[in-house]
C-alpha cells in the first residue's frame, strides 16, 4: 500500500507570541524562513537564492517545534510534520520512496515547510550507518534538497539535538545554510515561559512569577509547561475537596471560583 504524505493541519493557532523568550532565534527564522516566503519577488531582484534548509538544534524541549509550527502558521504555509525515525522501514526502498512522495507533495501544496523532527535518526554520519540503507537514505535526503527548485517556496525545517553526529554533507552551502541553535531557557525566558503557561489561570497573590523562574534553573521549556499543568491540577483538585469520592457530579461556579493556584502547588 503506497501511505500518501499529508499535511498536516495546526489545529491550534501558534504564534511568535506563543513561544517564551527565544526572541533572536525567532528573528533568524524569520528573516531565513518568512523573508523569501512572503517577499519572493524582493528576493529574486536580489539575485540570490534563500536558505533551502534550517537546522534547530539543542536540548529537547526548549521550543524548537513550537518555533517551526509559529513560522509556519505566520505565513500561512502547508505544514509537513515528519520523525526522522518514521523513516527507518527495514523494508528496502519504502523509505526512499516516502521521502519522495513527501518532497513532491510539498512542492505541489507550495509554500510549504517540511517539518523534519528528530533527522538525526537517519541522516547520521554515513560511515556510522548500520546498514547500507541507512546511508542511502541519506543520499537520497540530500538529493531531494538539491534537486527542489528554491523558487518552488518549499523550506525544510529540521531539529536535532545531536549535532556532532550529523551527516557533514548535510551542512554543506545550500542545504541547511541556517543553523539556529535553541538553548536552555534563562531566567528572562523562564520568566516569559511561565507567564505563557499561566496565563489563564487565577493566581494566588503571593505567587511571584520571578521567584519561580529563579527556582526553575535547568528546567526546559516543556518542564516548566509540566510543571505549572500539575500546579493547576493541584489546585483544581484541591477546590473540588480532598475527598475523591465526594467529587460532585456536576460542577457549579462556586466551585471555579474557588481555584487559586498557589505557590507551593509549583513542586
Ligand atoms: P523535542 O526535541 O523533544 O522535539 P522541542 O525542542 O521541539 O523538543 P517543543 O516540542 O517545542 O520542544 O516543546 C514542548 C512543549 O514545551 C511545548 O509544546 C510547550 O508547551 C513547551 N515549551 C517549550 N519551550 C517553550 C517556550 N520557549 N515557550 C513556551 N512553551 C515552551
Amino acid at each position: 500500500l503506497d501511505d500518501i504524505i499529508e499535511p498536516v493541519k495546526l489545529t491550534k493557532k501558534t504564534s511568535y507570541q506563543d513561544v517564551g523568550g527565544l526572541k533572536e532565534e525567532i528573528r533568524l527564522l524569520r528573516e531565513a524562513v518568512e523573508l523569501p516566503l512572503r517577499y519572493p519577488e524582493l528576493v529574486q531582484d536580489l539575485g540570490i537564492k534563500p536558505p533551502k534548509g534550517v537546522l534547530l538544534y539543542g536540548p529537547p524541549g526548549c521550543g524548537k517545534t513550537l518555533l517551526a509550527q509559529a513560522v509556519a502558521q505566520e505565513v500561512e504555509a502547508t505544514f509537513f510534520s515528519v520523525k526522522g525515525p518514521e523513516f527507518l522501514s527495514p523494508m528496502h526502498g519504502q523509505s526512499e520512496k516516502r521521502l519522495r512522495q513527501l518532497f513532491a507533495q510539498a512542492e505541489k501544496k507550495a509554500p510549504s515547510i517540511i517539518f523534519f523532527d528528530e533527522i538525526d535518526a537517519f541522516a547520521f554520519d554515513r560511515s556510522r550507518a548500520t546498514a547500507t540503507f541507512e546511508a542511502t537514505l541519506v543520499a537520497q535526503f540530500l538529493s531531494l534538497m538539491d534537486g527542489f527548485d528554491r523558487r518552488g517556496q518549499v523550506v525544510v525545517i529540521a531539529t536535532t539535538n545531536r549535532l556532532d553526529i550529523l551527516d557533514r554533507a548535510l551542512l554543506r552551502p545550500g542545504r541547511f545554510d541556517y543553523r539556529i541553535r535553541v538553548r536552555l531557557p534563562e531566567l528572562a525566558d523562564r520568566e516569559q515561559i511561565l507567564r505563557l503557561h499561566t496565563t489563564k489561570m487565577p493566581l494566588d497573590e503571593h505567587v511571584q512569577i520571578q521567584e519561580l523562574a529563579e527556582k526553575t534553573s535547568g528546567y526546559t521549556g516543556a518542564d516548566i509547561a509540566a510543571l505549572c499543568a500539575k500546579a493547576a491540577l493541584i489546585a483544581v483538585s484541591r477546590a473540588l475537596g480532598q475527598d475523591m469520592n465526594r467529587w460532585p457530579a456536576a460542577l457549579d461556579k462556586d466551585i471555579s471560583s474557588r481555584i487559586r493556584v498557589t505557590t507551593a502547588d509549583f513542586t
